[in-house]
């Protein structure tokens, strides 16, 4: 296959990417995605949002799929609508599992890139100019005994299990976690019909938004604060948990273990980026602990230290939703910049266009990480762009 933009991961970051391309101009646009439904996480999102009502405050992440998926599908010229549907093709249950360089000339310089896509049925090979790299995130694992017993989870599997199969994971869940993962996941499993008997925590305080907190309370869970989980108990799947008390200094406080009765540990300890294909590519890639972990590096145009290959969202630095939609944004309108911008004679006015919207959402991204809980992206940008200046 050919395109123009190839964007793997259609979350909201790769959705955000793909309109913003196609809506300044760029005739052929490919999404592929490894899941069988378009939207990334948002599609387990039962909640509503919080922020700006400008940036889906008060809309659940279902709907802000379902809103994505629409402007992607809609609002295009007739004459832009002749090549493929609208010039945009979702392509799903493909997960991109390489990029490589080509060029029909022989040059490199060219920039050209092949994705390798493994469908059920087969390998496709996409030629490409540019390609946006939205990937998402993993869940954290931690290590304690036992800890491969069935019926031990990831928040995220558990949310994706209940909230969009309909299929309870268990009857008594532990929450290890206390961010807003763990607390908004425990909350929709009560209302679910599931027992959440304990949501444990090693830091000394509620890690997620005390209004979630709160909510959590009023049914009635306990929250542990500096608790970690010690062992699972179980000969074919979980049965119980142990749970011990930690010092200031995160050691085990002999002598307070508790056994708690459940049959799912649901781990929500965090997320690091998917980069596998930015570090297989070549991109240089940086640690920063405040993003997650390894990251490719990038300037504030999304832009890695490979010319044609983008990253934003989640695998660009673990945010949230809105970061991601704005990172798409910008990631689309860059894409579009270099590629029109550079050419000859050219008779449409979308590399400006492309330029206001990518200097619009730099701002929009500014103002959105000016709270408190935008400080540590801040810094892990920061420290990210110092450590190869
Ligand atoms: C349980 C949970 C609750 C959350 N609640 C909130 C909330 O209330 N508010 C909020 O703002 N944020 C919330 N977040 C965070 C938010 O969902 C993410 O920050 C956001 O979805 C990131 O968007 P993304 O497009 O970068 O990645 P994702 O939404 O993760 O999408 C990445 C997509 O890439 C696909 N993919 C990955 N690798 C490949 C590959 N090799 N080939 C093809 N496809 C691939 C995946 O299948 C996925 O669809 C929550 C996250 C979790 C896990």
């Amino acid at each position: 296959m050919e395109t123009d933009v190839l964007v793997i991961g259609g979350g909201p970051a790769g959705l955000s990417a793909a309109i913003t391309a196609r809506e300044l101009g760029i005739q052929q646009v490919l999404v592929v995605d490894e899941n069988p439904l378009p939207g990334g996480q948002l599609i387990k999102q039962t909640h509503k949002f919080f922020g700006s009502r400008h940036h889906f405050c008060g809309v659940r992440g279902i709907d802000i799929a379902v809103l994505l998926l629409s402007r992607l599908k809609q609002g295009l010229q007739p004459t832009q609508c002749e090549a493929r549907d609208n010039g945009i093709e979702i392509l799903l249950n493909a997960s991109a599992v390489g990029i490589y360089d080509y060029s029909r000339s022989g040059d490199l310089s060219h920039n050209g890139k092949i994705v390798s896509i493994a469908t059920e049925s087969e390998l496709i090979q996409v030629h490409c100019k540019r390609i946006i790299v939205s990937t998402g995130a993993q869940e954290n694992m931690l290590n304690f005994s036992n800890n491969d017993l069935p019926g031990i989870y990831g928040a995220g599997a558990v949310q994706t299990l209940v909230n969009v199969y309909g299929v309870p994971p268990g009857k008594k869940v532990l929450m290890v976690g206390s961010g807003n993962i763990g607390l908004i996941v425990s909350y929709q499993l009560m209302q679910a019909g599931i027992q959440v008997v304990g949501i444990i925590e090693a830091l000394n305080k509620i890690g997620g938004y005390l209004v979630h907190a709160a909510k959590v309370r009023r049914l009635g869970i306990p929250i542990y604060i500096s608790h970690t989980i010690k062992e699972a108990i179980g000969e074919k799947y979980v049965e119980a948990a142990v749970i011990v008390e930690l010092n200031a200094q995160w050691n085990e406080i002999s002598g307070t273990e508790q056994k708690i009765e459940c049959d799912v540990i649901c781990l929500a300890c965090g997320l690091s980026p998917s980069t596998e294909l930015l570090h297989q590519a070549g991109c240089k890639m940086v640690y920063t602990p405040e993003m997650g972990g390894y990251v490719a590096w990038h300037n504030e145009r999304l832009q890695t230290s490979i010319d044609s290959i983008y990253v934003a969202g989640d695998s660009s630095g673990i945010e949230e939703a809105v970061t991601a939609i704005l990172e798409g944004r910008i990631a689309g309108a860059s894409c579009v910049y270099d590629i029109l911008g550079s050419r000859a004679g050219r008779v449409t006015d979308s590399p400006l266009q492309a330029e206001t919207i990518i200097q619009q959402s730099i701002d929009e991204l500014h103002q959105f990480r000016s709270g408190p809980f935008g400080e540590k992206t801040v810094k892990g940008k920061k420290k990210m762009t110092n450590l190869l200046s």
